[in-house]
């Protein structure tokens, strides 16, 4: 018998969680297992969770995203929420992060981990001070690790945990005098709850405790990076890489007891250092999976960060990020809303699509020769058939229609349409244009 799917891979067993994520990648189902044994890829999938569908995430993989959600004080609709993470899993997304800091967290996530078939993350720290109904300083660390143990009891896959920074991180931040100190939401609880009490990160501090907790229910740790950069002058700098250096003894901890983890990654880079940022992270953290937000290559573009997110996304995919968590237009601005969540979702599967091509993952470049082929012959059916968002494609064909007598070709070119020119030229017809 077998606790977490990298004991049973230790052990030489291969799940049904392995053959299924084996199928989806083309792989053979040992190969999985080695991947999972080693630690270089992490299927997280509690074993609560028994309707999902499970993902494998390591850089030798398609490139996964993911979608957070979850209420605010401000935007508090549960149901409105559920549409996002209706349609998010209809697009494509194969993980959800329900970051709720507001109203009935429990149930949400109760609801998440019984209907929903995309692994569920969560960071506890942000529901601690919810589900206790105390103040940050009034929270123990007993109450930090009794919200860990709630969430994996309630199937959550995978939890992030900003265990890497320690007291010594409060003396750095004081000393390099970063231009955005910490921008992680749970490392700056985390570092404020270390101010408020003078006591070490309980999630350093009572690791072990954390990691046998997470073995029994088989929850994946996200090693969260509380100092990533918040901006491009904070990038790869003492503060980041040396909770890095934590974040790959943790690592190693972890996977003495048979933990899966992935490591969180930047944040705000510039384009020339996303690629030693992936490969600083695979050298020091073993091979294991890298989970990057972003990273944003500039600062300037609030309302069109998934932009500036899905460049370097695409990047470090490229460079080895396994699973890349989505940035929205609303990114600095507010809570995203539906149409937000569907323009971070379209450009994120862009990112790993491209990263994925060019890693030269077997099999990922089949759908964008078939839409060459679609194109050479003029088939609008094909192509909207191939394409990540064909319902877009087709009502901005239809709302600009070619005129009539040509409708073969699209309003953009007309009779000039370069496609409709060589076919026939190449058959020897005639090019009427006038
Ligand atoms: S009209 Fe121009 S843009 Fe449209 S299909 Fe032909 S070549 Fe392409």
């Amino acid at each position: 018998m077998y606790t977490t799917q990298m004991h049973a891979a230790r052990q030489g067993i291969i799940t049904k969680e392995m053959e299924c994520v084996a199928r989806k990648e083309n792989q053979q189902p040992e190969y999985i297992r080695q991947l999972v044994a080693e630690g270089k890829v992490a299927i997280p999938a509690n074993k609560h969770h028994t309707c999902i569908n499970p993902e494998g995430i390591g850089s030798m993989l398609r490139t996964k995203i993911n979608v957070n959600l979850g209420t605010s004080r401000d935007c508090k609709d549960y149901n409105l929420e559920m549409d996002k993470v209706n349609s998010a899993i209809q697009m494509g997304a194969e993980s959800i992060m329900d970051l709720s800091t507001h109203g009935h967290t429990e149930i949400f996530r109760r609801k998440l981990t019984s209907e929903c078939t995309a692994m569920i993350g969560t960071v506890p720290i942000y529901d601690s001070v919810i589900h206790h109904q105390k103040d940050l300083g009034e929270l123990t660390a007993q109450d930090f690790l009794d919200t860990v143990r709630l969430h994996a009891e309630d199937g959550v896959d995978f939890v992030t945990l900003h265990c890497g920074i320690t007291r010594k991180t409060i003396d750095q931040i004081k000393l390099h005098k970063r231009k955005l100190n910490i921008v992680s939401r749970g490392g700056s609880l985390v570092f404020a709850w270390m101010s408020m009490t003078g006591q070490e990160n309980p999630f350093y501090e009572y690791f072990d405790e954390i990691l046998d907790i997470c073995a029994e229910h088989d929850v994946t740790i996200s090693l969260g990076d509380a100092c990533r950069p918040g901006c491009l002058a904070d990038a790869t700098d003492v503060c980041q890489i040396e909770e890095l250096v934590r974040l790959g003894e943790l690592t190693k901890r972890a996977w003495a007891k048979n933990v899966q983890v992935m490591v969180e990654g930047p944040g705000h880079v510039p384009l020339n250092q996303v690629q030693a940022n992936m490969e600083v992270q695979q050298t020091i953290c073993s091979g294991a999976p890298f989970y990057v937000l972003g990273p944003l290559v500039t600062d300037i573009a609030p309302g069109y960060d998934h932009i500036t997110a899905a460049i370097g996304g695409a990047v470090a995919g490229m460079h080895g990020a396994a699973f890349l968590c989505y940035v929205t237009p609303a990114e600095h601005l507010a809570l995203p809303n539906l149409e937000d969540v569907k323009q971070g979702i379209m450009a994120f599967k862009i990112a790993a699509h491209a990263a994925d091509i060019a890693k030269g993952i077997p099999g990922a470049r089949d759908i964008d020769d078939k839409m060459a082929d679609a194109r050479r012959v003029l088939d609008w059916e094909a192509q909207y058939a191939c394409a990540l968002d064909p319902e877009t494609a087709r009502a901005i064909r239809d709302s600009r229609a070619p005129e009539e007598g040509h409708s073969e070709t699209c309003s953009m070119c007309g009779k000039f349409c370069a496609v409709r020119s060589m076919n026939k030229a190449l058959n020897d017809e005639r090019i009427d244009i006038l």
